[in-house]
């Protein structure tokens, strides 16, 4: 990206060819960065609405280089994508977050873990069977499991995504589709998906208190979505004012900047601790 903070404020724009040998050279070093523990997860909490029952966390993955500081997603994800590794990426979160779910099982919390897949994914026949080995590896229920994944995901290619689906699906694995409203999003389109959640794309929660053309496509997506028995969760709430209006509209979950920020696995504890000893 040509305009991330620090390099602004030094003036300093990457070349086209600065930005490609970047981003080959993350590809080439990813594996590695994984081993070496450049990679971890963090974790933003989802709250039930209206009561902010504490229902589950995304994982969010998070890249520490030691050379480019920390990489966003946003931009490693794609690169990783298009090398073909994302398989070893996803095992990666998907470990972490079962880790980290059987822990509060222990506990005595259920607390569900949510995780991005990417299209690639649902291209793996053996994906389904991988997900099943890492659930028994870690003794987690599938119904603490949830799968993210983005309408352009599923279809880039419907024809391998949704067998696979369906497997995940039959497991009793929570499916929601990611950025609802942004792609080709349609009644039709979504009726033949066997998902449970829909998430709200973050644009328009973040404009619903200032923009009424926002406020009608999030009413439209809660209703919507109700109408076809699923959950609808808001991600992007940031203010009082967003949270209000989505509970106001029946919006089951909220996920964003007011409730938290994606946190690391240490700094969630003590912000759980804080909530349930109020
Ligand atoms: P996403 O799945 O749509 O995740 C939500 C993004 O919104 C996260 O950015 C999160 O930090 C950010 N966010 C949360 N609350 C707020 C808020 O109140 N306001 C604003 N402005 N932003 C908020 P993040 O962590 O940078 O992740 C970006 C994208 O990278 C994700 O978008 C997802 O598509 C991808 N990604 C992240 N982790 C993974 C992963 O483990 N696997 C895959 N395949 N993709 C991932
Ligand atoms: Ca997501
Ligand atoms: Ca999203
Ligand atoms: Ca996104």
């Amino acid at each position: 990206r040509a305009t991330r903070g620090g390099e602004e404020v030094r003036g300093y724009v990457p070349s086209m060819g600065q930005i490609f040998l970047r981003r080959f050279q993350m590809v080439t070093q990813f594996r590695q960065a994984l081993e070496e523990g450049q990679l971890s997860v963090h974790y933003q909490p989802k709250i039930a609405l209206p009561n902010k029952h504490v229902l589950g966390v995304e994982a969010l993955v998070r890249w520490q280089h030691p050379e480019f500081g920390k990489v966003d997603p946003d931009e490693f994800v794609p690169a990783v994508e298009a090398a073909g590794l994302v398989g070893v990426l996803t095992s990666f979160v998907l470990e972490e977050s079962l880790r980290r779910a059987r822990r509060w099982l222990d506990e005595g919390l259920r607390i569900s873990v949510a995780v991005n897949l990417s299209v690639r994914n649902l291209a793996d026949a053996e994906f389904p069977a991988k997900v099943v080995a890492a659930l028994e590896r870690f003794g987690v229920p599938a119904e603490l499991l949830t799968f993210e994944l983005t309408e352009s995901g599923v279809m880039a290619d419907p024809q391998r995504a949704l067998p696979i689906l369906r497997e995940l699906h039959s497991l009793g694995i929570v499916l929601a589709v990611d950025d609802f409203g942004t792609g080709y999003s349609s009644l039709a389109y979504l009726r033949q998906l066997p998902v449970d959640q829909v998430k709200i794309d973050k644009s328009f929660v973040l404009g619903m208190g200032t923009d009424l053309g926002d406020l009608a496509v999030v009413r439209s997506i809660v209703e919507l979505g109700h109408s076809l028995g699923l959950t609808v969760v808001a991600e992007g709430v940031e203010e009082d004012l967003a949270r209000d209006q989505l509970e106001a509209m029946g919006c089951d979950v909220a996920q964003g900047y007011l409730i938290s920020r994606p946190l690391s696995e240490e700094r969630l504890e003590a912000w759980l601790q804080a909530r349930t000893a109020r």
